[in-house]
């Protein structure tokens, strides 16, 4: 009896794990743009395929050159053959297609776009996964990070699935969506990483939550809502401790007011010879929502994310800033006012009791997220100091919003599972 309840029990197994293997979600990347005439090869023979990925023709031959003539492709090897572009991918019985001496996985197809010629990659959803997590993460972090990125990885490509879909492809390899380099970028403790998690993705209530991430949040997330206008209930701003004290959470930079004038007069904000610059407001997770430039013919009000821009955004990590020391409110840093009917109360303690069903219960300043811009209280003060440098002090690299790698990093040495740390930096989600 017990024997046939362990066969069944046993048989329903093998049933869902072929089920769950032939779920695989095939996505199309683009690699790069032809002016018409490419060379593909492979180590075996090359096959063409039709777009459902079954074998049309078998060439005696490892290398072909293809050229893109109106909506036709010549297929030209040990035979020349033409084919419908829109209808046939070149891959090999191996499965792999080498492109200016990358290896890819899968199949590349010719997508005609207008006047654009796209190589396209046409793969399963984790080998592209594979071709990500290097350049994304690195396969020197620790593996639960590692195991965190590859499900972020994972749930962002799903939700982004349709970014290009009206030039004809999923995805690019570009930042734009996810660095990608194929096969050639691919690591074995990754790729092992990319199998223990496969197919499971964030959720938020029962959709795939869109996983942004970037490099370091300097100790305090970013909303979405700040950094893209729109509010997504899992990316809110709150306290990281995790990304304080490692790679990219501080950084400083110096300008003469020259050096910055020309570079924002290049982005195109011209107020003359700079004199100065200091930050009008920042929002509620501390970062520089405005700043004021001063110049000999005007003074200008424009975005963080503008000046941030202006000045290059690898060098210039984020909007989470202050400039010559000055402090800017915002974060866990702003007093909290109280209004009552004779007018603003300033809060002076560090702490604030609010009143519960039965009890007082005490708050911490520090814990208190104000909705909203907050206006900066030393808005008079100039900044420019008399050797008429500008220096900036800045936390973080990138946009700030969910994931931050050197935090997900930092909660992996801690102890901290992938599960966690994806809850940690999206909230509210479930991952499976
Ligand atoms: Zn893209």
């Amino acid at each position: 009896m017990k024997k046939s309840i362990f066969s069944i029990v046993l048989f329903i197994l093998i049933l869902t794990s072929k089920v769950y293997a032939r779920e695989n979600t095939m996505i199309d990347v683009r690699i790069g743009t032809s002016n018409g005439v490419e060379t593909l090869k492979a180590r075996d023979n090359i096959v063409i395929k039709d777009r459902n990925n079954y074998v049309i023709e078998r060439l005696r031959t490892n290398e072909v050159e293809v050229r893109v003539s109106g909506l036709d492709l010549i297929i030209k090897g040990y035979e020349t053959l033409e084919f419908d572009s829109e209808q046939v991918m070149i891959s090999s019985e191996s499965d792999e297609i080498i492109y200016k001496n990358s290896t890819y996985r899968g199949s590349i197809r010719f997508g005609i776009d207008g006047s654009k010629i796209n190589i396209i990659n046409n793969l399963d959803m984790d080998d592209y996964l594979k071709g990500v997590l290097p350049k994304e993460m690195g396969a020197s972090f620790p593996r639960e990070a590692l195991k965190a990125q590859a499900v972020a990885s994972r749930s962002f490509a799903m939700t982004n699935i349709n970014k290009h879909k009206s030039e004809g492809f999923n995805l690019c390899n570009t930042t734009h969506c996810q660095v990608y380099g194929g096969k050639s970028a691919e690591n074995n403790l990754i790729n092992e990483i990319v199998e223990e998690t496969r197919g499971e993705y964030v959720y938020y209530n029962g959709r795939v939550a869109e996983t942004v991430f970037h490099s370091n949040n300097g100790g305090y997330m970013e909303s979405a809502k700040n950094a893209w206008g729109s509010e997504i209930p899992y990316l809110i701003s709150k306290k990281d401790n995790y990304s304080t004290n490692t790679v990219n959470s501080n950084w400083k930079l110096e300008y003469s007011l020259n050096d910055m004038g020309n570079k924002l007069k290049a982005a195109g904000v011209n107020v003359g010879n700079l004199k100065d610059i200091r930050v009008v407001s920042t929002n509620n997770s501390g970062r520089v929502d405005k700043l004021e430039v001063s110049g000999s013919n005007k003074t200008e009000v424009i975005n963080a994310v503008k000046f941030r821009s202006a000045l290059g955004n690898n060098n210039f990590k984020s909007t989470y800033f202050t400039v010559n020391g000055e402090s800017v409110s915002g974060g866990s840093s702003y007093d909290l006012y109280v209004e009552d009917g004779y007018g603003n109360e300033k809060i002076k303690s560090s702490s604030i009791y609010v009143q519960g069903y039965s009890s007082l219960e005490k708050i911490n300043l520090d814990d208190i997220y104000l909705e909203g811009q907050v206006k900066n209280s030393n808005s008079n003060k100039p900044t420019a100091n008399t050797s008429g440098k500008i220096v900036i002090d800045g936390k973080g690299f990138g946009h700030g919003v969910g994931m931050s790698q050197y935090g997900a990093k930092k909660m992996a040495e801690e102890g901290f599972n992938y599960k966690e740390i994806l809850r940690h930096y999206y909230d509210g989600t479930e991952i499976y």
